[in-house]
């Protein structure tokens, strides 16, 4: 589901601006980050961050060397093409995440029971001392539907200690229906599908024009954006047409050795005008918070995005079978793409081959995905002028910069912060080589097709199936998706503040945002109880850490400003609309661009939020601690994993461990590294070191969970509450609640590619390296010790 949005204030009136009360900011939305992530592409690496020369560098910037990736959340998902973070996906996750206040922006909760509404099961009263130890069962209608929904994923068949995922999804996994234009589908995709109709229904109202009552603009336009991506007949009748009047702009795609003029081409232009409107081609550009002083932006720059989902992808001796059928599938896409525009096969078949091996030369020198993910590592400061003399009379990078963000003020002493600067210093030498003779054509053929690629989403049905040929070996997907779905995130992905207000209205009420709030607050409570009790941190980075939770302001639901009408026309009024929706979206795309580039005059907000309403939500019930509370733990837990550890409690990039602890820290982690690279998927190995920040938070969250489950208890003297037909404790139920917030059908293509890409295990091992770890999960189904789900070595950090 949806759009990652980024560029959203909260103007929350109770959060003061000077207030410690709020510092890091978390969002909770596994599935929307997965989305961006398949417009990017990052990992490449075989290379293990642990050959870097890590010793070299100030013992005062490192602080934790376990690394991992938690491309967890992006920035700027508008930034077509590539992520804006520049590859450097610590800045995506913990950039945005953390480097502010810390607010739960934005809850995606796939619970089990995703119906089940806020105090769904009523707290009944006692009065008789007896019956206190008697669980009640819930016996409420949403109880009952939840009950059907809790067994209609598991398949009791199987052994819950042998193979806990399976006996809590395994009817999920074997029957649940995956159409044709879907690599997965989980119980989480069902809630975001139900969010979105609900944005969908506000943007086809046609007798809507208000916003909470107040007319909106931004609404209209809106409106008539998501109007002019459903209208498909209107999109065939156009076909090439829109593309052909873009390349009049861009340049031409594909251009043969024998039209190619040299003398009227200028690759800094060409460059310049691609990046301008949010196109970019070998290199990102994005004005950030500064890492390492929050109330200060800087620009971010790096490298940038490829065709393909992963660089590992281009390395055909890695995996030969698959990476060879990739690279057809690019090839043979590209040949479709160029059949539509009229072009012989022949010629495109050629221009395809050139692009996907220069591509691959860029792959090759991609900064590993394992390293980015280390935001201490990453923050490297530059200045424009040292650049410069990188690319030499390459690329003038002073008026280039200029011209696409719209400025006159930067110098040769403007700072740029980068963690792809080995990228940088690599890519000289391919330009260089590419803007000799022909080759120059070749470069020409591959900025242009950025622009393909990306048109091709947003063109007739033709262009779309086209996609399909890479889509097929990528993905396993052989269908277009359904339009409303792609055009209402379309929509949310850049006025996300007009499909978050529609979706408040709409859906989220303050019952479930205080219900919430609740359990935030409950479950942070047990987090900071907890910090005395790891053995391995010292007293000092204890007390820090201490620091660090408190600091932790809850929220939850949704931004204030969103609740305003005229805020939300404001952001919006240089956004023009136009007629047609390739038009749109070129001038969103530059308008976009300005908007980030402005941000260099202003101060971070730290009440900015950076995902849209529209993709809350939390529903809460008694029971649900296994599945919202320890998603709220995992979020929680980011804070404290191998990169949130960086960060002190003001969202700064600072040290504030003890060499002690952080050797200890690394030390635990380790554990977890080995326990998940263990696991396997179709015979490849799950990549510890990638999915490490993940896996942390997973079991931290699950843990923490569990003991605020069990306070909640104690605090309320409440009694355990049962579900109707279900044979389960409830603290069975806790972890029933839990395993099936990761139930997941996927195509075998999209379990395999997410190895090479995604931060997060596959969900099998989300959960069975969780309860591996966990005894309280033993206890509670009385698994032998030996058994796979209860293995006597067990891993433990958080
Ligand atoms: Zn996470």
């Amino acid at each position: 589901m949806g759009s990652v949005n980024s560029q959203q204030k909260a103007s929350s009136a109770k959060r003061s601006r000077h207030s410690d009360s709020y510092r890091y900011q978390y969002v909770v939305g596994e599935d929307s980050v997965i989305k961006q992530l398949n417009n990017g592409s990052h990992e490449h690496t075989y290379k293990s961050v642990d050959d870097y020369d890590m010793e070299s560098l100030d013992s005062d910037d490192v602080k934790v060397l376990h690394l991992s990736a938690v491309p967890y959340y992006v920035a700027d998902p508008q930034i077509v093409g590539s992520y804006y973070c520049g590859g450097r996906f610590s800045k995506c996750s913990l950039g945005t995440i953390i480097f502010e206040s810390l607010v739960i922006t934005s809850l995606i909760i796939a619970l089990a029971f995703a119906h089940v509404k806020v105090e769904a099961c009523p707290k009944e009263e006692y009065s008789h001392a007896e019956d206190v130890l008697k669980p009640l069962t819930c016996t409420e209608n949403i109880c009952m539907e939840a009950v059907g929904d809790i067994l209609s994923k598991m398949n009791t068949s199987v052994d819950p200690c042998e193979d806990f995922y399976t006996y809590a999804c395994g009817n999920f996994v074997d029957k649940q229906f995956l159409s044709p234009s879907q690599s997965t589908v989980s119980s989480m995709s069902a809630l975001s599908d139900a969010n979105l109709q609900v944005v969908y229904m506000g943007l086809v109202d046609k007798n809507r024009t208000k916003l909470f009552g107040k007319e909106s603009t931004a609404l209209r336009k809106a409106r008539k954006l998501h109007e002019l991506c459903m209208d498909m007949k209107t999109l065939q009748l156009q076909g090439a047409a829109p593309l052909v009047k873009a390349m009049e702009t861009f340049g031409s795609w594909p251009v043969s050795q024998e039209e190619f003029n040299a003398s009227s081409w200028n690759f800094s232009d060409q460059l310049l005008k691609l990046h301008a409107h949010s196109f970019t081609p070998l290199l990102s550009f994005v004005v950030y918070s500064d890492e390492k002083n929050s109330s200060a932006y800087s620009i971010y720059f790096g490298q940038s995005g490829l065709t393909l989902q992963s660089e590992k992808s281009y390395n055909i001796t890695l995996d030969p079978k698959r990476n060879s059928a990739l690279r057809k599938a690019v090839i043979d896409y590209g040949v479709a793409v160029g059949s539509i525009l009229g072009v012989s096969e022949n010629v495109t078949r050629t221009v395809m081959e050139e692009i996907y091996d220069f591509e691959a030369k860029l792959a090759a020198i991609n900064v590993p995905i394992e390293y980015l993910r280390n935001p201490t590592l990453c923050y490297h400061k530059v200045s424009v002028g040292e650049v410069q003399k990188i690319f030499n009379s390459t690329l003038d990078l002073l008026p280039f910069l200029h011209a696409m963000m719209n400025r006159t003020d930067l110098t040769a002493n403007t700072t740029l912060i980068t963690c792809s600067k080995p990228y940088v210093d690599n890519l000289k030498p391919i330009l260089d080589e590419y803007l000799q003779g022909d080759k120059q054509r070749i470069l020409n053929n591959y900025l242009v097709w950025k622009l393909v690629d990306y048109s091709v989403d947003h063109l007739g049905a033709d262009f779309q199936f086209s996609k399909l040929i890479l889509k097929e070996v990528s993905q396993g997907v052989n269908n277009l998706g359904e339009r409303w779905k792609d055009c209402t995130d379309a929509v949310g992905g850049k006025m996300d503040r007009v499909t978050g207000a529609l979706f408040v209205e709409g859906r989220f009420g303050t019952d479930e945002r205080n219900a919430v709030l609740k359990m935030l607050s409950q479950v942070k409570d047990t987090l900071t109880d907890n910090f005395p009790g790891y053995k391995w941190m010292d007293k000092k980075t204890t007390e820090a850490a201490i620091e660090k939770a408190k600091a932790v302001l809850l929220q939850a639901g949704f931004p204030d400003y969103i609740t305003d009408a005229k805020e939300v026309d404001d952001h919006y009024k240089d956004l023009e609309s136009f007629d047609t929706y390739f038009d749109f979206l070129l001038h969103y795309n530059r308008w976009y661009r300005l908007f980030n580039s402005a941000k260099l005059d202003k101060q971070p907000d730290r009440k900015e939020w950076q995902m849209s309403a529209s993709i809350v939500n939390a529903y809460y019930s008694s029971w649900t601690y296994g599945g919202m509370g320890a998603v709220i733990g995992h979020e929680l837990i980011h804070g404290f994993d191998d990169q949130g550890s960086q960060y002190d409690l003001h969202g700064n990039l600072n040290n504030w461990w003890t060499n002690d602890s952080v050797k200890a820290f690394r030390e635990a982690s380790q554990c977890i590294v080995n326990q998940y690279s263990n696991y396997k998927m179709g015979g490849t190995p799950v990549n510890g070191q990638l999915t490490l920040g993940e896996n942390l938070a997973d079991n931290g969250g699950l843990s923490i969970a569990y003991k605020a489950y069990l306070q909640s208890v104690e605090d309320n003297n409440i009694k355990p509450m049962m579900l109707p037909g279900l044979d389960f404790t409830d603290r069975q139920l806790f972890f029933l609640s839990f395993a099936q917030v990761w139930c997941q059908r996927a195509t075998p293509e999209h379990a395999q590619s997410s190895l090479y890409y995604d931060p997060h295990s596959p969900p099998k091992y989300r959960v069975q390296g969780t309860f591996s770890n966990s005894r309280e999960f033993a206890q509670a189904f009385q698994c032998k010790a030996g058994s796979s789900y209860n293995p006597h070595y067990k891993c433990k950090v958080w």
